[in-house]
């Protein structure tokens, strides 16, 4: 067992400067309007730094500097850009533990967690472009005896991009890697949530870089968010957050002809068929762990599996089973890598989850365990805790429906294999599924009835670079990851010669 110290105290990992400024054109600027908010970390609820409240004039800036940076950058090439991509990997892997502390303190999240998932996952997708750029081929076919057709990928030139507060780090790698590999500058506004870990990093990379091709500008979503989506000089956005954001990032995208990547929100099925608890074995264990995935990263996952649906036969001693497993999750300081489940990453987040285990119990679902708020006791009694906590019901429940985004999972039963696809599938949204069977074909073709652009059989809460992610209906427009995510942030030029 580690624990780290905290930022501020002696043999801390980490030192965050009191306030922090935008990154723009390589260096460090005041917001224009000279305003500062300040940043709590969820773990005591107290203040550690403050951040630029910036407006329009410092995405203006912003925009600037990466315009300036653009032409340039997108001419070198696919190599140059391959092994800068890859000395990013190589230094935020030197300085793991402490980015991983930085995340810890910025966001509240175990930091076992962002040793051992978060960080790692971040490195391996720098490494995976910085691959995955130089494979990509061109094209070229022969039209007739004197024409020919050649396809080329082209950078976009400057993209917007805006993230949420739950994997401040790994979503910000998810866009920037890829959009770097394709030869793009960037304009990024971090969740005004969890500001600061971004910018650890961003220092730690800053001297890879050309200066302006990366560009981070902190604020709020209607004073820095939409000034950034909405502008006419970025030729594509790409965010990740709430669907109901998302709907307006659209709009604003619709005015100026630009592509949009969504990754929205979701209400993830997680499916156990009755053949899963047969017998007392390692897939026995594995099904449990996958049921307690909803508590990972305190819930606070797009794909969390919120909603548990187990068939009616198993259902008493499944439950028992993991309700039990549930009350062994080790809630505590964040920054003890015993710790499995940390704070939530803010206050307003901590309060909605309150609110939405208030609306379960007068709903009258069941609580089979948990149901309210985690006293820690001392220098976390400040901090956002909440009991891992499973509720049985229906659903129709508004719990079963509405994203809660904590650490809440709600279990209804099912009759049989029709029964539990079309319950999986009522639901605004399609981002993950769960499916538990060791019959292969059960477990394939749920696999392809639900409707969720990713579906884990027998596994959950695996995010490697190589497999596309992202939604269907409410949870999303495009993919993330994979070779594909590429066309995101390229566009195809066909020169058609006659010799
Ligand atoms: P949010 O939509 O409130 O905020 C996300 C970002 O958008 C923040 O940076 C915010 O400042 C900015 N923003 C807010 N209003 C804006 C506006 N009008 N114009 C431009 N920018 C604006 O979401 P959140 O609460 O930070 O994140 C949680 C949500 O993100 C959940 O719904 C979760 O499911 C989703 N999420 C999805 C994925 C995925 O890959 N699908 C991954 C992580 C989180």
């Amino acid at each position: 067992m580690t624990v780290y110290a905290q930022p501020g105290r002696d043999g801390s990992l980490v030192t965050f400067k009191p306030r922090y400024e935008n990154f723009i054109g390589g260096g460090w600027v005041a917001p224009a309007n000279g305003n500062y908010f300040e940043n709590p970390t969820p773990i005591t609820g107290k203040t550690f730094c403050e951040v630029p409240a910036s407006t329009a004039e410092d995405i203006e800036l912003a925009l600037d500097a990466a315009h300036k940076a653009a032409p340039a950058w997108g001419k070198t090439s696919v190599a140059e850009r391959a092994v800068i991509l890859n000395k990013i990997a190589d230094r935020i892997e030197e300085n793991l533990e402490m980015i991983a502390v930085a995340e810890t303190w910025d966001n509240g999240k175990a930091v076992r967690e962002c040793l051992n998932a978060d960080i790692p996952l971040a490195i391996d997708h720098f490494r995976y472009f910085a691959g995955a750029i130089r494979a990509q081929e061109g094209g070229l076919s022969q039209i007739d005896d004197d024409t020919v057709a050649y396809h080329f990928h082209e950078p976009l030139g400057v993209v917007g991009q805006i993230i949420p507060w739950n994997f401040p780090i790994l979503m910000g790698v998810w866009k920037i890697a890829p959009a770097l590999a394709a030869g793009n500058a960037i304009v990024l506004k971090p969740a005004e949530q969890t500001p600061a870990s971004i910018l650890v990093l961003v220092e730690l990379i800053a001297d890879l870089l050309p200066d302006g091709v990366l560009n981070v500008v902190n604020g709020f979503g209607l004073e820095a968010g939409k000034p950034l989506a909405s502008n006419k000089r970025i030729r594509k956005i790409a965010f990740t957050g709430e669907t109901t954001t998302g709907r307006l990032i659209m709009q604003y995208a619709s005015q100026n002809i630009i592509p949009v990547t969504l990754e929205l929100g979701g209400k993830s099925p997680n499916i156990f068929f009755d053949d899963v608890n047969a017998k007392d074995d390692a897939y026995w264990d594995k099904a449990q762990e996958g049921f307690t995935m909803f508590a990972l990263n305190q819930g606070e996952v797009c794909t969390c599996p919120s909603r548990a649906l187990v068939q009616e036969s198993i259902a008493d001693p499944f439950l028992d089973a993991v309700a039990e497993r549930t009350k062994k999750i080790v809630q505590g300081n964040p920054l003890d890598t015993d710790t499995m489940m940390g704070a939530q990453a803010s206050n307003d987040q901590f309060e909605k989850i309150m609110s939405y285990l208030d609306i379960g119990k007068q709903e009258g679902a069941e609580v089979l365990t948990g149901g309210a708020r985690a006293d820690l006791g001392g220098e976390l009694s400040g901090g956002y805790y909440v009991q891992p906590t499973i509720f049985k019901g229906n659903n129709r429940m508004r719990i079963f429906q509405e994203e809660i985004f904590g650490p809440v999972v709600s279990v209804a039963t099912f009759s049989d294999y029709d029964d539990a696809i079309s319950t999986a599938n009522d639901t605004l949204y399609g981002l993950g599924a769960g499916v538990w069977s060791r019959n292969g074909n059960i477990a394939y073709r749920a696999g392809r009835d639900i409707q969720a652009g990713r579906v884990w059989v027998n596994n959950y809460h695996a995010y490697p670079a190589h497999a596309a992610f992202g939604g269907y209906k409410a949870s999303g427009i495009g993919r993330e990851n994979h070779l594909m995510m590429l066309d995101h942030y390229q566009q195809t030029k066909n020169l058609l010669v006659s010799y």
